[in-house]
């Protein structure tokens, strides 16, 4: 098998051969159809995350087919259609596993952070965290949808349900969950970099009722905010937007610090609260609605072996939509 590993944060990716893995007992081994690229992705590779696996295959937006079956897992079939998202194994014994919030488990494995993930031709994944996938979708298509659909979904239920909801970083994440928006009759507010008019018309494509620079102020006061991109000042800025009683939800698993603020922005039953990966129910609640809200993803597609190009797209935000790596 081919793999594109990171042996040291702050190092370029380098592409490697490996024996073909066997799975074990309660594991499958996953041919690499797509794997989509996640800023989460960007934070092992740079360092912001800590106590990765080393040497580590980034990429946990797989969708593949199954290859081969440990000796203990049923229930799928060589050749069917998976995915393989962030959560790659819980205790299932830990508090948090025991009262439905896996998603904050105390002894997790993560792909492509703390198990080897989807930058590759083959993957291995514990069966118990893998989707099956209905057969027709293209697999570049449907690869963002294993994270920045399923954490944007989380972020997005726990946005409440208020008509005017704000987007904080219009990426992969935003992207998707706008449609879902739309969809559902809400007013989406598109907050981007000050002047990009690409990534502002891009939502605006989308659904999106307004869009403009993350220092504007919108039309409307906001039910609430999802923030997605890494930046710790738009906290302060969208709790200016959110009306009284508000939330602002920060999506990302790792942001610049938080600028001190008045606490008159938090005042009146404001919050502020993060989300923290995900759990098997918002992947099956949101596989479920996802056909139903018509959702199409816009990729740009990478060969494996141009990962790191990947990541520097992603990075320097030169990107629309989700950047997916095809092995
Ligand atoms: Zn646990
Ligand atoms: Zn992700």
């Amino acid at each position: 098998m081919r793999a594109m590993v990171l042996d040291a944060p702050g190092h370029p990716l380098v592409m490697r051969g490996r024996p073909l893995p066997a799975p074990d007992a309660n594991a499958i081994l996953v041919a690499v159809a797509a794997c989509g690229v996640c800023r989460t992705d960007l934070h092992v590779v740079d360092g912001e995350l800590p106590h990765p696996k080393l040497p580590i295959v980034p990429g946990h937006e797989i969708v593949g087919r199954v290859a081969g079956i440990g000796a203990n897992v049923f229930g799928f079939s060589i050749g069917q259609r998976v995915g393989v998202p962030w959560l790659g194994h819980t205790c299932g014994v830990c508090p948090y596993c025991r009262s439905g919030r896996e998603n904050l488990c105390d002894a997790p494995l993560f792909t492509g952070y703390t198990r080897d993930g989807g930058y590759a031709s083959h993957a291995v994944a514990d069966a118990a965290f893998c989707f099956p996938l209905p057969e027709g979708g293209d697999d570049a298509e449907t690869a963002p949808l294993l994270c920045a659909g399923l954490i944007g979904w989380r972020s997005y239920r726990i946005a409440g349900e208020g008509a005017a909801l704000g987007l904080y970083g219009f990426g992969a994440a935003a992207h998707i969950i706008a449609q879902v928006a739309a969809w559902q009759g809400r007013r989406v507010h598109a907050f981007t970099r000050a002047g990009d008019a690409e990534a502002q018309g891009f939502a605006r494509s989308l659904g999106a009722v307004w869009a403009g620079g993350s220092d504007a102020t919108p039309p409307e006061p906001l039910d609430a905010a999802i923030i997605f991109a890494p930046v710790g000042a738009l906290v302060p800025a969208a709790l200016k937007t959110v009306k009284k009683g508000g939330r602002v939800v920060c999506a990302g698993i790792h942001m610049s610090d938080i600028p001190r603020f008045p606490y008159s922005l938090l005042w009146e039953e404001r919050q502020v609260v993060s989300v923290a990966n995900l759990t098997r129910q918002d992947a099956h609640e949101f596989f479920a609605i996802a056909p139903q809200a018509g959702i199409k993803t816009t990729v740009v597609r990478y060969p494996l072996d141009r990962a790191n190009d990947a990541l520097s797209d992603l990075r320097s935000g030169r990107l629309q939509g989700a950047a997916v790596l095809i092995p």
